[in-house]
């Protein structure tokens, strides 16, 4: 039979490494039957990058960093060479300075709040500007977020109050491209070791706490979030736009510590 995704495009935005969600993702999606292209940021990441995208027949269409527009533009102008439209695409692009990923948010500085927000959250309507011009038979525009937009979390700080103003920025470019039948969604995915997460403070803590109190009594997986992202971009989820969908086994319906938790 046929997958869900069979016929449709998509391009992946923010594989580092196999252990990404962008790559848990786009495993998911091609297993659906999508065709992909993947960009990278810079030549580091490209030496990684082209072995994974060679795994699931899918193109690279360059070097993207997002600070950089016309490196958005050049990958989205080797999409509309490569396939004239495009139908999904997977945004996993986040940063901050390590050093502001602890302690307390207070001190964040207005360089490294101007940086993150740029990328973990401009970033995306920066990519929606270019995509909306090539999705002319509708689309799905997908971007991940983490709990921690809603509630505080310790070392989170200023990734929470970017994550934030991305999942509102979903609602609005929902509500602008949703005429063009373009809908706009984000995954709010649980802690996952990846290399962005290394960069907070006591991930370690943070995974032991979600497994003891989640509902599941576990963390997700990359390939969890890549099937809910399958759903996300395809047909499936139509009448879906404007959503922050949870994969995070529960956790955010938790109002209190697990009394038989063990002690952290
Ligand atoms: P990752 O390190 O594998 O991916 C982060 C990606 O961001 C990398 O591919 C990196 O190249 C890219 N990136 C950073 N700065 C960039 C720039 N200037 N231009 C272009 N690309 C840039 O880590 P991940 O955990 O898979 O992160 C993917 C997304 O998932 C992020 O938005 C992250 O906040 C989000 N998320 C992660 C978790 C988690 O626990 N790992 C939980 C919820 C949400």
């Amino acid at each position: 039979a046929p997958g869900i995704l069979a016929g449709k495009r998509g391009l992946i935005m923010g594989v580092a490494n196999n252990r990404s969600i962008a790559w848990g993702i786009a495993q998911a999606a091609r297993n659906h039957g999508a065709e992909l292209a993947f960009t990278y940021q810079g030549d580091a990441l490209k030496k990684r990058v082209e072995p994974l995208a060679k795994e699931l027949d899918a193109a690279v269409v360059g070097h993207c960093d997002v600070t950089d527009a016309a490196s958005i533009d050049a990958v989205f102008d080797e999409v509309k060479k490569l396939w004239g439209s495009l139908d999904f695409v997977v945004h996993c692009i986040a940063f901050s300075d390590k050093d502001e990923l602890t302690g307390r948010y207070v001190e964040t500085t207005e360089g490294n709040f101007t940086k993150s927000l740029l990328i973990s959250c401009y970033s995306f309507t920066a990519v929606a500007q270019r995509a909306e011009k090539l999705m002319t038979d509708g689309g799905s525009l997908l971007t991940l977020t983490y709990y921690g937009a809603e509630k505080w979390m310790p070392h989170y700080n200023v990734m929470g109050v970017a994550k934030a103003a991305l999942e509102a920025s979903v609602r609005y470019l929902a509500a602008d491209l949703g005429p063009k039948n373009i809908r706009v969604n984000a995954i709010s995915a649980g802690p996952i070791k990846t290399l962005a997460a290394s960069g907070i403070g006591d991930f370690r803590y943070i995974l032991k706490w979600n497994e003891y109190n989640s509902p599941l009594r576990r963390t997700v997986t990359t390939e969890e979030v890549g099937e809910t992202a399958a759903y996300l971009v395809s047909d499936m989820s139509r009448g879906m736009t404007g959503e922050i969908l949870h994969v995070d086994a529960g956790y955010h319906v938790v109002g209190m510590k697990n009394p038989e938790a063990p002690d952290l």
